[in-house]
């Protein structure tokens, strides 16, 4: 397969834009939409080889965008400005970004809370409602779909959005101490014990897991957003801290071996 063929969708297009419900007919063609924003796969990409896990032919690197017909002209404006642009701001612009000036443990730039939580929902709800294969295990009920659905057109998240879920964002470093820009297609974990479930989303150097309902133990409120906080709590971790991530790097590496590949 050609990279032109890998990064075009290849699902007939919907026939009415996922956000505003709106018909085809009245808002045009749908866009082939990134699902996580291209700014930070493309990120990924500049600081190397795009680390992007297949599922179903095992775990593989790629250079796919994982693009996907969904929204119409004016949606897809709206998540780039109102949405991504708050991401870009509070997370990856160049001296901000939180753990490289702040101190550590814990960096705490400013910015809203409520506003990132929101932003980070956004690509949260793109990947429950897409098909494509490498979303296939982020899932959520219809009540949470359609609340966050709610929330992206409008603008505006509630101030007992941390009642509805919790957010907690990690930036991921290999053992050098340098920030890991990969892309991972996000996985959940069923936590048993407390009958919910966490969603994990890999990209540009940070692990966002996202817990629904959600859960002062697992997301304790000097590492997780916070309703009306200014201040962003970012924890640094090592690769190797989240257990899947370490399972599929060591699968890589197996997989690399057995092919006398490189990566
Ligand atoms: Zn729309």
């Amino acid at each position: 397969m050609t990279l032109a063929e890998a990064t075009t969708p290849t699902s007939p297009p919907e026939t009415a834009c996922r956000l505003c419900k709106k018909e085809t007919n009245e808002v045009g063609p749908l866009r082939a939409s990134h699902i996580i924003p291209r700014f930070i796969t493309k990120l990924s990409k500049q600081n190397g080889k795009s680390l992007h896990f297949k599922t179903r032919q095992g775990i593989r690197l790629g250079q796919d965008d994982w693009k996907e017909h969904l929204l119409c002209d004016d949606c897809e404006q709206l998540l780039s400005e109102k949405h991504e642009s708050v991401i870009k701001a509070l997370l990856f612009s160049g001296k901000k970004r939180p753990s490289v000036d702040g101190p550590l443990p814990g960096a705490r730039p400013r910015g809203s809370n409520d506003k990132l939580a929101l932003a980070l929902l956004s690509i949260f709800w793109r990947a429950i409602v897409a098909e494509r294969e490498e979303y296939q295990q982020v899932h959520a009920p219809e009540y949470i779909e359609s609340s966050l659905r709610k929330w992206i057109c409008e603008c505006r998240i509630p101030p007992d959005w941390d009642q509805l879920v919790s957010i907690k964002i990690q930036e991921l470093c290999l053992h050098n101490g340098l920030v890991m820009p990969v892309v991972v297609n996000p996985f959940y974990r069923k936590v048993l014990s407390q009958e919910r479930f966490e969603f994990v989303f890999i990209f540009g150097g940070y692990c966002i897991t996202i817990g629904i309902p959600p859960s002062a133990e697992a997301f304790p409120r000097n590492q997780s957003l916070r309703s009306k906080s200014e201040s962003i709590r970012v924890k640094r971790i090592d690769c190797a801290d989240v257990p899947e991530l370490k399972h599929m790097l060591k699968e890589m590496v197996a997989w690399a071996d057995r092919h006398g590949d490189k990566f």
